[in-house]
């Protein structure tokens, strides 16, 4: 079997200014079919922007980025929206992104309105029970209403819209995180039956280490509008090399047969990241436990580590 590689961000260099905050600087990611690539960060890193980015909801300031060979970036109009079918976005907030005034089979087949081609009138009711069953909801309550659902389930309307268009990449914008803890395995899970189904290549964004570490194949760490490290999950999980990686790795809930769900020490220190105000040198350092001199004032560059493809942006990375 022959595995088709190909670029949805290709050198993707983007470049970003929202006032004076520089929410991204100089992310370059690939992803390839089929692949979960994770990316993982603490609020405002940047994570957000990265999803709307890549789904073309908002355009780089400067710089490129190009889905599955297309340039969303010089797309406009019609040629636009053509391109975005093939890259869907799943919201974080599964209470605030479905319009409560719209029943479930209107939310679900919203999408058909802007791309009228796609699935014929006639068909589509068909089709909204299709979805709903393949992510585990009754087709039968197609004609209720968001309110009338848990979180859970809501969520699982954002995924059924999400996949009306049939996409290759689904953004998925810490799809989790706003659940209870018992309802996000679920959510994962599915996600996960999903990608074999529809045979999908996933962005999914987090702010733990812990939740993408079932699905991620690779995983991008953001600090502050940048990429620090990247790797497959095995490089990131198992040899992180920048001091970030390892500290979220630290916080993450460790199994405890004692008392299930506690976490060790937090490694972190200092004030939680500002992006309007991002540090000189390499931006971590205030926080960094092993900081040097040269690190108030020399930038780190992305740089290979011991293995290809697993990349580290820290002066004493690999050393
Ligand atoms: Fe820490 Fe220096 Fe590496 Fe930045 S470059 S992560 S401050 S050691
Ligand atoms: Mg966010």
């Amino acid at each position: 079997d022959v595995v088709r590689h190909f670029p949805v961000t290709r050198g993707a260099v983007l470049r970003r200014v929202v006032g004076r905050v520089r929410a991204l600087d100089g992310v370059s990611l690939t992803l390839a079919r089929g692949e979960t690539l994770g990316i993982v960060g603490e609020s405002g890193c940047g994570k957000s922007t990265l999803a709307r980015v890549l789904t073309a909801l908002d355009r780089p300031g400067s710089g490129e980025v190009t889905v599955l060979g297309m340039p969303l970036h010089r797309m406009r109009g019609s040629e636009l929206r053509r391109a975005r079918r093939h890259v869907q976005l799943v919201f974080q907030d599964p209470y605030g992104s479905l319009d409560p005034r719209m029943t479930v089979a209107e939310i679900v087949r919203e999408p058909y309105e802007v791309h009228p081609d796609l699935v014929p009138r006639g068909r589509r009711e068909e089709r909204v029970r299709e979805l709903l069953e393949v992510v585990g909801l009754n087709p039968d309550h197609s004609g209720r209403f968001p309110h009338q659902f848990s979180g859970g389930q809501r969520q699982r309307v954002g995924i059924a819209r999400a996949l009306a268009l049939r996409p290759d990449v689904l953004v998925c914008d810490e799809p989790v995180s706003a659940l209870d803890v018992s309802v996000q395995a679920q959510i994962v899970n599915l996600l996960e039956r999903l990608r074999e189904e529809f045979r999908l290549a996933y962005v999914f964004i987090a702010h733990d280490l812990g939740v993408v570490r079932h699905l991620a194949d690779r995983v991008a760490v953001m600090y502050l509008g940048r990429v620090v490290e990247t790797g497959s999950a095995s490089d990131v999980y198992e040899h992180a090399a920048h001091p970030y990686t390892r500290a979220l790795l630290s916080a993450a809930p460790v199994p405890d047969p004692a008392s299930r769900g506690t976490r060790r020490e937090i490694v972190l220190t200092g004030e939680p990241p500002s992006p309007v105000d991002v540090p000189p040198g390499c931006s971590f350092h205030p926080r960094c436990p092993v900081a040097v001199a040269d690190c108030r004032r020399l930038p780190p560059v992305l740089a290979p580590v011991a293995r290809p493809g697993h990349l580290a942006a820290c002066h004493l990375a690999g050393r």
